[in-house]
């Protein structure tokens, strides 16, 4: 594929860049997994400065909540898929990348097939079992990737080669039981904060991908509204179940979430396979401003557009209203976290 030198021309010219990062751009294959405002933003940042080939893969339609924070979405694409909707703007961007768009949930069972084969994976999701999983199949398969994640007035991230440095499970090494972390869906995230940490990330990106300045095992978080960019370093853990014990629990299904549609009903049932109970109470306070929320020992009601969840203790939710158990997914990670 010919490398347009006007089209890239801004950052050829600089200093540390030159026609060899360039060619070595054109050549790479990556991953953005999710397209909300993190990938969408990411996305766009590769695609523009010429990586040559993005796979997108997200469960979603576009909604109009998502415009206030999303770089590539009209309000005529509201109830398209986000993949196949970034295709079609990359396309329109740059039509030089190849994108390929996949509307699924990455899961235990497609998580490696969808993954192997790219130089790196860059983590869009919105929810940390994906984050799990993608680590699991990154060590499992040596494939570098880059966490980043928002909420609120805050981003993080972080460079992630298993072989050379800490892992996610060496940073978070159980994931916290479902319900007890903020989504954005509940505590919500100032449209200013996803650009921010894509442009990190893309950065970040293209150093590995150019193979110059690279780092690993360095934690960085930036406050928007504070103004304060603080870093940390992660030290290996050698008793790490995923990069230690190699033990791949995110890729072992029965562990990870289960969906069940709900034969007659107009129902979903979402099973979080949780090993603890929820605190139904301190969900019910992160959830206070919905519609029709009533809480007591055993259960969480609650309604979202024209949707009844029904939460239990042990995790699982049914979705009424709907038999779509993607869209009954997606309720279940963006109201009550995973
Ligand atoms: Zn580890």
């Amino acid at each position: 594929m010919p490398i347009s030198d006007e089209r890239y021309n801004r950052q050829i010219i600089m200093s540390n860049w030159g026609g060899e990062i360039q060619q070595k751009l054109s050549g790479s294959e990556v991953v953005v997994v999710g397209c909300g405002a993190l990938g969408t933003g990411t996305i766009s940042y590769l695609a523009r400065a010429g990586v040559g080939k993005i796979s997108v893969i997200d469960r979603d339609y576009v909604e109009l909540s998502n415009l206030h924070r999303t770089s590539l979405f009209l309000e005529s694409d509201v109830g398209e898929p986000k993949a196949t909707t970034v295709r079609k703007r990359i396309n329109q961007i740059n039509a030089d990348v190849t994108v390929e768009a996949l509307t699924r949930d990455l899961d235990p069972f497609n998580a490696g097939r969808i993954l192997r084969g790219h130089d790196l994976i860059l983590d869009c999701t919105d929810n940390l079992l994906t984050r799990y999983l993608i680590n699991d199949c990154s060590v499992k398969f040596g494939i570098p990737w880059i966490y980043a994640a928002v909420i609120e007035t805050q981003g993080m991230t972080m460079n992630i080669i298993p072989e050379d440095g800490p892992c996610f499970r060496c940073l978070f090494p159980e994931r916290p039981p479902a319900g007890t972390l903020p989504t954005c869906d509940t505590a919500g995230v100032i449209n200013t904060i996803p650009p921010v940490i894509s442009s990190i990330q893309v950065t970040e990106a293209i150093k590995y991908l150019a193979e110059k300045d690279f780092e690993v095992g360095h934690l960085s978080t930036f406050d928007i509204w504070a103004g304060d960019l603080t870093g940390v370093d992660i030290e290996k853990n050698e008793d790490c179940q995923s990069c230690g014990e190699r033990e791949f629990e995110f890729l072992e299904a029965e562990v990870c979430q289960t969906t069940t549609s709900m034969c007659g009903r107009d129902a979903v049932q979402i099973n979080p396979h949780m090993k603890g109970e929820m605190d139904l109470e301190k969900l019910a306070e992160n959830l206070r401003d919905l519609e029709n929320l009533e809480v007591s020992d055993a259960l969480l009601r609650f309604e979202v557009d024209n949707y009844k969840i029904i939460l239990f203790k042990d995790g699982r939710a049914i979705v009424e209203g709907t038999e779509d158990e993607k869209l009954a997914r997606s309720i279940y990670s963006r109201y009550i976290g995973n």
